[in-house]
């Protein structure tokens, strides 16, 4: 299939020529490429299991890892959502459209192609105005994973989503480089207190505001690797670069003096060496490849540049990569997640 690219803007998408067009092309059953605000997402019609095979199919992603429902009007979310509780209007009020997904009980109009065969669904609405113009124009109700093949590190610029998906989606929206950069955050409001599965922008502090209370997986914190983690797909390797990833965490100068001495070793047994740092320690550092995040405690920074960094760490055949550990509060929560992940848990606390 020859996929055809397209540019926008959100203050260009709405009424656009390209919307309309990628709109025929989810109402018609094919995939689009899209940007959200948090990272680009593959798109397809959710009400229909043939789109949802065709994701699955394009990703090489399980069938059995759900894929998030995206709609553009809060009222859209009775059409595909039963037993609705009082939480979901408490956080969509406060926070959609944005970066957060919430899982519901589903209705029968959702395909059990679309939600891995469970009988719940994730729905988000996002901010992004070519997200919207897109769900709107395509029917509604968009099933959207990031649009990245599965196993690499989600797309947070279209040149990203081409290098994993040319030829296997109708369109690819370029829409710029997102605003966040990491996946949703999702709770799950299906059984009891509200759970937190995946740590994304919004942040626990702020749902607990919201909502009195919290649980959270355990499984999120990425230490914890005999749970069993409830969201199906945290059960996944995820983000790996293929070169070996090391997260060291511990005061700056114990951090600083550990990864120099770990990356002279490495280069002593010839290997090709990357650092992923903060801007401030970034000059202290002798590997051959050094990646700045931003400013030592800028989350919001790190989370625009991490997968961005990933992929080029992998462009660059780095073989062995320390990075320097995130704070587990707020924002830092999620990227310790995604680089816990990427690591595939090797942190070493010094
Ligand atoms: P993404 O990888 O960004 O496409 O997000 C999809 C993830 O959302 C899945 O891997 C699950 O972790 C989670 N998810 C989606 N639907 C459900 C659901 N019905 N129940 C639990 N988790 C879900
Ligand atoms: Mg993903």
């Amino acid at each position: 299939m020859k996929t055809e690219y397209v540019f926008l803007t959100e203050e260009t998408a709405e009424n656009s020529g390209e919307i309309r067009r990628a709109g025929e092309i989810i109402k018609s059953g094919g995939l689009v490429a899209f940007p959200t605000e948090t990272v680009y997402g593959l798109g397809g019609d959710a009400l229909n299991p043939a789109s949802s095979a065709k994701i699955y199919a394009a990703k090489g992603r399980p069938s059995d890892n759900p894929l998030i429902v995206h709609i553009a009007d809060l009222k859209d979310a009775e059409f595909i959502a039963e037993d609705i509780p009082d939480a979901f209007f408490k956080l969509a009020d406060a926070l959609w459209p944005g970066p957060l997904t919430m899982i519901v009980k589903k209705s029968g109009a959702v395909p059990y192609e679309t939600t891995g065969g469970l009988d719940t669904v994730a729905i988000r609405f996002p901010s992004n105005r070519i997200a919207q113009a897109l769900i709107r124009a395509g029917g509604g109700f968009i099933a959207a994973p990031s649009a990245n093949r599965s196993g690499r590190p989600s797309p947070t610029m279209a040149q990203y989503c081409r290098e994993d998906l040319d030829g296997l989606v109708e369109m690819i929206i370029d829409g710029g480089q997102v605003g966040i950069g990491v996946e949703s955050t999702i709770v799950d409001l299906t059984e009891g207190e509200p759970t937190l599965l995946r740590p994304g922008y919004v942040t626990p502090g702020m749902l607990k505001e919201i909502l009195g209370g919290l649980s959270v997986d355990p499984t999120i914190y990425g230490n914890e690797t005999s749970a069993r983690p409830k969201a199906p797909g945290m059960r996944y390797r995820h983000y790996a670069p293929s070169g070996e990833l090391t997260i060291v965490e511990g005061s700056t100068e114990n951090v600083v003096s550990y990864i120099n001495e770990a990356v002279l070793e490495a280069k002593k047994a010839g290997k090709k060496t990357g650092v992923i740092c903060a801007e401030e320690t970034a000059p202290l550092y002798g590997a051959d490849r050094v990646f700045i995040t931003g400013k030592r405690g800028d989350e919001e920074a790190a989370a625009r540049e991490l997968f961005r960094i990933l992929r080029m760490s992998d462009d660059e055949h780095l073989e062995v990569i320390y990075a320097e550990a995130f704070g587990s509060e707020g924002l830092g929560l999620a990227l310790m997640n995604r680089m816990i992940k990427a690591a595939g848990h090797r942190i070493v606390r010094v």
